[in-house]
């Protein structure tokens, strides 16, 4: 027993070393799906912007079309004016003529007002698309480093673990059973360094007894949270 005691603070190391290249290795693609979730997101930015042009491209179009209508119909009216057969309906075609010109200026500050918009978002278009590629080539390029990490990062995780099968062969039989399902049950965690008589994982004393039979090289539990107790610098 006094071998398994002593070999539980190097099983700790090497079952928390695992964890954390196991952690890296599971972030990765959370990390990679996130980026590229940021690049397809200002990509949607872009088609939006392209539609709202289309829009305003459109409206304009139409405006312009109006405007051309209401001049044609002004040129009208001006001949009709000449013909005039009495004051009165000089005076209506007149009035006529007048407020078609007023609706023209109208027209004209909004299609100009439609021309600016068109700039802006042609503009806004231009910055988004080289959003999109900076997000596009970040996400490329951090897929690209974890595929190359990856690579020396599971061979870690498994040279971890044939340290721990190793050190797990050497355990006694009724340990090993606990063991594992504490391991099972938490991870790294299943273990936890004992320093001051304090259980390095929930902080509570152990009993001066467990101290002893710690010191003497048992096995021993933490009665609080039943983790498997090393003497920690063990
Ligand atoms: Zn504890």
């Amino acid at each position: 027993m006094a071998t398994a005691a002593t070999s539980f603070a190097e099983l700790h190391r090497l079952h928390l070393a695992l964890r954390e290249v196991q952690q890296q290795l599971d972030r990765g693609p959370r990390q990679i799906r996130a980026r590229e979730q940021l690049a397809a997101q200002a990509e949607a930015d872009v088609a939006a912007k392209r539609e709202e042009l289309k829009t305003l491209r459109a409206a304009g179009e139409r405006k312009s079309l109006e405007l051309k209508t209401n001049e044609a119909k002004i040129e009208e009216l001006k001949g009709k004016l000449n013909a005039a057969a009495s004051n009165r309906e000089y005076d209506i075609i007149r009035g006529q003529i007048d407020a078609d010109t007023v609706a023209n200026s109208v027209l004209q500050d909004e299609i100009l007002e439609q021309l600016e918009k068109v700039d802006r978002v042609e503009k806004e278009i231009k910055e988004a698309e080289a959003e999109v590629e900076q997000k596009r080539a970040a996400a490329t390029g951090f897929r690209e480093r974890f595929e190359a990490d990856s690579v020396g990062l599971s061979e870690q995780a498994e040279k971890l673990q044939a340290e721990i099968r190793g050190i797990e062969s050497g355990l006694g039989g009724q340990v090993t059973e606990k063991y594992r399902r504490l391991v099972a049950a938490h991870g790294a965690d299943a273990l936890a360094p004992v320093e001051n008589s304090v259980c390095g994982y929930c902080h509570v004393q152990i009993t001066r007894q467990k101290q002893v039979q710690l010191n003497a090289g048992q096995v021993v539990f933490c009665s609080n949270c039943a983790r498997l107790l090393y003497v920690s610098g063990k």
